[in-house]
């Protein structure tokens, strides 16, 4: 049996939003949560909380109860909400539209060089998270509880025992941060197992979908893709875009856009590796499912897999997309999948 989580990272960009609070992140997930229920798909949103608690110290009341409300009531139509540490934005500082903070305190395991400093800073954060999740929560489902993470950039590591004992500590059993094979900056999960679900320590981790394609497939796969984001660049669509990542990249204007279309095409075009996020296109999405479950009985195996969707990237083409995904889904996997929310698995994995 295949158990497929569709999550969504509750965030603003990191880097700076061209949009209000509410544009770039509240009207995006309030689409999203109206496809979702539409299509009945449970939705687990990964809540950015600390974004939340430093926009109330900046005296953004507004985008902040509005951002409360949207996810209570996501909890209360049968959504999931979990915790989500981004902690950076404790020491953030507005600059314009962007945001200004200190590159260590972009991960939870680099706040302080020291280990037990540390240690005692994720453990006042977890604590916060879960408290403040569980008051905003409990008035609208009564035996709502925050069990499960993911960790910002998806950053566990360095220190990644720490941060799970101390997560396990806080009664969270469920992790969702892992991309087996993605490698970035920062993150490096080359030699993760490719199971679908395993224990890790105490914690059992759904890991987000990926794959590996040939460089034909992926070709294949990636073509209309590619072809369509070169030409965002070539166009100069920024409109589209809601926001910049952090770390902002500066876009060198003696370079024309032309130049920029054709570099971006041609390293899109020759990317092998894709992990399960709502893109814009459904059969890749489809594509990453079905290489991850090869070679695996799913049948006769309790299977866990994570689809990953950021609200604030997300635009109708998305949500077509993950429509169509959703429906291919049912079609290849028939009695064999079901959905549910992270919430769900920790409970049913508290009374097994
Ligand atoms: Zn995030």
């Amino acid at each position: 049996m295949i158990t497929l989580y569709y999550t969504a990272d509750y965030e603003l960009f990191m880097g700076c939003n061209h949009l209000s609070p509410q544009q770039a992140l509240l009207e995006p997930t309030a689409d999203l949560l109206e496809q979702c229920e539409q299509w009945q798909i449970p939705l687990t949103l990964f809540a950015d909380v600390a974004c939340l608690w430093r926009f109330r110290q900046w005296g953004e009341h507004d985008f902040v109860e509005l951002a409360e409300g949207q996810l209570q009531q996501a909890v209360a139509t049968g959504h999931d909400v979990q915790l989500h540490l981004h902690p950076h934005w404790l020491v953030a500082e507005r600059q314009g539209k962007g945001f200004h903070f200190p590159a260590n305190a972009y991960a939870l395991a680099t706040m302080a060089t020291d280990e037990k400093e540390c240690a005692r800073h994720i453990h006042a954060l977890v604590q916060q998270g879960v408290d403040y999740l569980q008051a905003l929560l409990r008035p609208v489902k009564a035996h709502y509880r925050c069990t499960a993470f993911r960790a910002g950039g998806y950053r566990l590591d360095p220190r990644r025992e720490l941060l799970l004992s101390i997560l396990s500590d806080h009664g969270l059993q469920v992790d969702s941060s892992i991309i087996p094979g993605y490698r970035q900056a920062g993150v490096d999960f080359s030699q993760e197992p490719t199971h679908p679900g395993w224990v890790m320590g105490p914690m059992f981790e759904v890991p987000i979908a990926a794959a590996t394609f040939t460089p034909w497939q992926a070709r294949r796969l990636g073509w209309r893709g590619a072809w369509r984001e070169a030409m965002a660049i070539f166009l100069q669509h920024p409109s589209r875009q809601r926001g910049e990542a952090w770390p902002l990249q500066a876009v060198d204007a003696t370079v024309p856009a032309w130049k920029r279309a054709y570099w971006h095409f041609h390293s899109r075009i020759n990317r092998t590796f894709a992990h399960l996020a709502m893109g814009e296109d459904p059969w890749v999405m489809r594509k990453v499912l079905q290489h991850f479950l090869q070679g695996t009985d799913w049948k006769e195996t309790d299977c866990h897999v994570a689809i990953i969707g950021h609200p604030k990237a997300m635009f109708s083409s998305h949500l077509t997309a993950l429509v169509q995904f959703h429906r291919w889904s049912l079609d290849d996997y028939g009695p064999h999948i079901r959905l549910a929310t992270l919430g769900e698995l920790a409970a049913q994995r508290v009374k097994g």
